[in-house]
């Protein structure tokens, strides 16, 4: 069996890490990785293929700083040409990137199975780039692997128990993934030396409706700044980010590094007394290692952890920013609660996968 998966972004480099292992663990299937190339700095990129044995992509096609339908275009017609050379059984797309889009719709187009992993996610907010990515790639897939039970509602509300695609609660592949890396990362050096050795908060800014309006990200980082006169605030700052602030001619008063590699975000992680943040990987491994985190944005789509108070969703005023810091900072929260699985989605995912091809 030959299966194709698409990654181009940080997070589903780390999604794919776990689930290339277990095919790995089948002799009878062949997979092979197109990287889009969405993110191609080394430190975004290259570190995660080599720090977490991810085996290389076959292809890289290169696609990067075009706007986004020229970015989602020349991803599909890329992928196209793969599927045309390959013949594959099946595809496999993960979360919400243009990279995931793109592959999704050649892959339909040229009547390839499509899977889609971390399926039914939603935060109602069709202006969210992601929104749009996921509802397409997930109404064109068929099969859907959701990550938790309000993933699974989501798309029965939307009407999927009468569509010809199939969908399962598979849990959370980076569940998996902080099960399986965490000790070896622990174990090893840090590259950011004492900084850990104070009381810190740990922060990353870079989506799209914040680094992209002047209002919120100004608001942000004035919080932020806020912030850092009570504790360290420890910023690895991406790429758009930075060139944003610089270019709006923001002062910052905390401490920013590069983007990190995934096992110095998993020390940055175990060793942060919170977590402030818009991304929505971090919201999820902020609970995994047992941390409050406050979200930059309006909604979030891991709807569990805010019901539960571990997630304090703050939006971009810098006033609330400060208000659910200070609330984190005093909550005493329970995280015991199996919301995202027991580290065996990757497991169940190629389970199905073979069984279904
Ligand atoms: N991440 C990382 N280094 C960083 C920032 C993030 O390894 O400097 C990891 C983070 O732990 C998470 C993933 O990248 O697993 C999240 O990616 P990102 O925040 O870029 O995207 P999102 O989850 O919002 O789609």
């Amino acid at each position: 069996m030959k299966i194709l998966t698409v990654v181009g972004a940080r997070p589903q480099f780390i999604k794919a890490s776990v689930v290339s292992r277990e095919f790995g663990m089948h002799p009878s299937v062949t997979e092979k990785i197109i990287h889009t190339g969405q993110h191609y700095d080394d430190n975004m990129s290259e570190l995660f293929f080599t720090q977490m044995d991810i085996p290389k992509p076959y292809v890289n096609l290169g696609v990067n700083q075009v706007n986004p339908a020229m970015m989602v275009g020349k991803i599909m017609e890329g992928v196209e040409q793969q599927i045309l050379i390959e013949n594959p059984h099946a595809l496999i797309v993960y979360g919400d990137t243009n990279s995931t889009l793109g592959a999704a719709l050649a892959a339909v187009k040229q009547n390839i199975k499509l899977i889609h992993i971390e399926a039914g996610l939603r935060s109602f907010n069709m202006k969210m780039p992601e929104e749009l990515n996921r509802v397409i790639t997930d109404r064109i897939s068929n099969m859907l692997f959701c990550p938790t039970q309000i993933a699974m509602d989501n798309l029965r509300e939307e009407g999927y128990d009468g569509f010809s695609s199939d969908y399962f609660l598979s849990g959370d592949v980076m569940l998996d993934a902080t099960l399986y890396y965490k000790e070896r990362a622990l174990a090893e050096e840090t590259s950011l030396g004492n900084l850990l050795d104070s009381d810190f908060i740990l922060c990353t800014i870079h989506r799209a409706e914040n680094t992209e309006n002047d209002q919120n990200l100004t608001n942000i980082i004035a919080a932020i700044n806020s912030m850092a006169k009570e504790m360290n605030v420890i910023c690895p700052l991406h790429p758009r980010t930075k060139q944003r602030i610089n270019g709006l001619g923001l002062k910052t008063e905390f401490t920013i590094v590069e983007p990190v590699g995934y096992f110095e975000m998993i020390r940055l992680l175990d060793k942060c007394k919170l977590v402030v943040t818009d991304s929505g990987g971090l919201q999820k491994e902020s609970y995994f290692h047992n941390k409050m985190c406050v979200c930059l944005r309006e909604e979030t789509e891991w709807k569990e952890l805010e019901e539960d108070g571990l997630v304090i969703v703050a939006g971009t005023n810098p006033d609330d920013i400060l208000e659910s810091v200070k609330e984190a900072l005093i909550a005493s929260p329970e995280f015991g609660k199996n919301f995202y699985g027991t580290g065996m989605a990757s497991k169940f995912i190629v389970n199905e996968i073979l069984k279904s091809i």
